[in-house]
């Protein structure tokens, strides 16, 4: 069997020290918004107000609304005429009434304290006539993107009729740049393309802490399971000094290593990759951790039987819950020592208040660093909402899968379409 904690190793490794500037650049440098002039003009500016609804429709969270002010407050100022459009949710390229972006609009003109019209639709005569109308500093929201098919088929005829809209396109969706769809890729191949303040900040923050990080530099990695974390685990390996491994994928790493892990799903399939990551680290010299102690418990259900146990012992007919207090008190310590914190995955089941305690320690440690703190995924941003806790952290991303695609390294197909700014 192989121990639990690989090589301790005081500080920055050796091996990484200077490293900076060594990688291949994720993206080249974007124009922005304030590279063009939007003065006067109509700009079609793709946003991501994909918000959680509650069972009611109402709005559950309108932090990604909130996310997009800038943006917006920016064009009006430039008295720009401000033509919005998102996709919400997952209509199946068909209307569905309730999700329609109206709702999202009432909002909007709340926060902004302005009118914003929703339109009906977000193509077609009856959209280009309303934005015919418009006068500088007007907003209108078009309808949602995916009650058309060809928004996700990235249909070139679509995408152009979207762009015939406007004169200048800016890219604010941080949330759905991943993704090479009409609204994020189509678009800008008709019209001046430029980030948004909302994805310029996203996008500049994960590529300072993978490029050129304050050391020491630590990754909580986390979440149900190892295989959606791959990528993720491969890249950031080779960056970071302190790799900390918590929530369910903790039993595929523990499983590699020979040990029992009850009735928690183990990987079977991912057990080399697993197996080759933690090599990687020996021969970086750096550390990753797995949680020396664990909540168990029977079932992942709030009044299930829990004990607490070393992560060496988990019993049969037992599974991983959360990671527990000894592990999370050696994370919180090895973490209070660094600069910057990527986290990404949840430590354990923090939706049950009984299998929380290890997410909520890890979250309050970050709130209390004194370095830059970021959280990338959808429920580890959930999970600091929740704690109260997303005031006090440097970024906490409006992307989830936009966010595991630049921690893989891999590039944003919603960036890379936007037109490169000019050599300095
Ligand atoms: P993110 O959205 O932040 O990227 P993931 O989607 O990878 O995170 O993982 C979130 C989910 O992982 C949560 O719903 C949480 O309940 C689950 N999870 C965390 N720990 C465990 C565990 N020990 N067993 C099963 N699921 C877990
Ligand atoms: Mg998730």
């Amino acid at each position: 069997m192989q121990p639990l904690i690989y090589p301790d190793l005081p500080g920055p490794s050796p091996l990484l020290r200077g490293y900076a500037g060594m990688q291949n650049v994720i993206l080249r440098q974007k124009k922005t918004i304030r590279d063009v002039d939007v003065r006067g003009r109509r700009v079609l500016v793709r946003a991501d107000f994909n918000v959680p609804l509650d069972e009611d429709g109402t709005i559950a969270d309108d932090t990604r609304i909130r996310a997009s002010l800038p943006t917006i407050r920016y064009l009006c100022e430039q008295n720009a005429r401000v033509i919005l459009c998102s996709h919400l949710d997952r209509p199946k390229g068909v209307v569905e009434e309730r999700l329609r972006l109206a709702l999202v609009a009432n909002r909007l003109s709340v926060l902004l304290d302005r009118p914003v019209v929703a339109l009906r639709d977000c193509i077609g005569p009856e959209v280009e006539s309303a934005v015919a109308g418009m006068s500088g500093g007007d907003i209108v929201l078009l309808e949602n993107l995916r009650f058309h098919p060809e928004e996700r088929a990235d249909d070139p005829a679509f995408a152009k009729h979207l762009a015939g809209l406007a004169e200048v396109y800016v890219n604010d969706a941080f949330g759905a740049s991943h993704r090479a769809h009409a609204s994020v890729v189509g678009v800008p191949e008709h019209l001046p393309a430029v980030a948004g303040l909302l994805l310029e900040k996203e996008v500049k923050t994960f590529r300072r802490i993978l490029e050129d990080p304050e050391r020491p530099f630590a990754a909580v990695i986390g979440g149900a399971k190892v295989s959606d974390k791959l990528e993720v685990l491969e890249n950031i390996i080779s960056r970071v000094d302190l790799l900390l491994i918590g929530g369910g994928m903790a039993a595929t790493f523990l499983a590699s290593r020979g040990y029992g892990t009850g009735i928690s799903h183990v990987e079977t399939d991912r057990l080399d990759a697993v197996r080759a990551i933690s090599a990687q680290a020996t021969e970086l010299g750096l550390r990753l951790l797995l949680p020396r102690d664990i909540v168990v418990a029977e079932r992942l259900e709030a009044g299930s039987p829990t004990r607490v146990v070393p992560a060496t012992e988990i019993p049969d007919g037992w599974l991983i819950a959360d990671i527990g207090p000894g592990a999370a008190d050696e994370f919180s310590h090895e973490l209070s020592r660094c600069r910057t914190v990527v986290w990404n995955g949840p430590m354990g089941v923090f939706e049950v208040p009984a299998f929380a305690e290890g997410t909520r320690r890890i979250a309050a440690t970050l709130a209390n660093l004194r370095g830059t703190t970021v959280v990338g995924g959808g429920s580890t941003a959930d999970a600091v909402v929740r704690f109260g806790l997303d005031d006090r952290l440097t970024h906490v991303s409006t992307g989830g899968g936009a966010a595991l695609t630049m921690l893989a390294g891999r590039p944003l197909p919603g960036v890379t379409a936007l037109d490169d700014a000019e050599e300095p």
